[in-house]
């Protein structure tokens, strides 16, 4: 979910689609909890509930496609912000949950 993004506020696609996964080190500069962290490899890590499918990360609240807010904004890691709006990422995890780009 990236920076004011409007449409991100009635989505919530890419945060129950892909697996969020980034370096340990990361996560502990951020200051995650590692009860939220679910080991990929010796050094990268993944949020719980995106590890498996039905993919939904246990940062997301509210409900895909209507309103959603993401509990750790601030925190979030990078691959959090590298999905804009409307870019391949964006429009193929609407495109999973039955959303168009650009939203009707
Ligand atoms: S899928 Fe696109 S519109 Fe939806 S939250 Fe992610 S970046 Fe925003
Ligand atoms: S941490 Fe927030 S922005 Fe990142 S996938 Fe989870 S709910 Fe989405």
């Amino acid at each position: 979910m990236p920076d004011d993004a409007s449409a991100c506020l009635t989505c919530g696609a890419c945060c129950a689609h892909f697996r969020v996964s980034f370096p340990y080190l990361e996560a502990a500069a951020l200051g995650l909890p590692e009860s939220d962290l679910v080991p990929v490899s010796p050094n990268i890590v993944c949020f719980s509930g995106t590890q498996s499918h039905p993919v939904r990360c246990t940062h997301l609240d509210g409900t895909v496609g209507q309103q959603v807010s993401c509990r750790i904004y601030q925190q979030r890691p990078h691959p959090c912000r590298e999905v804009s709006p409307g870019d391949d990422q964006c429009r193929k995890a609407r495109a999973a949950h039955g959303l168009t780009w650009p939203p009707s």
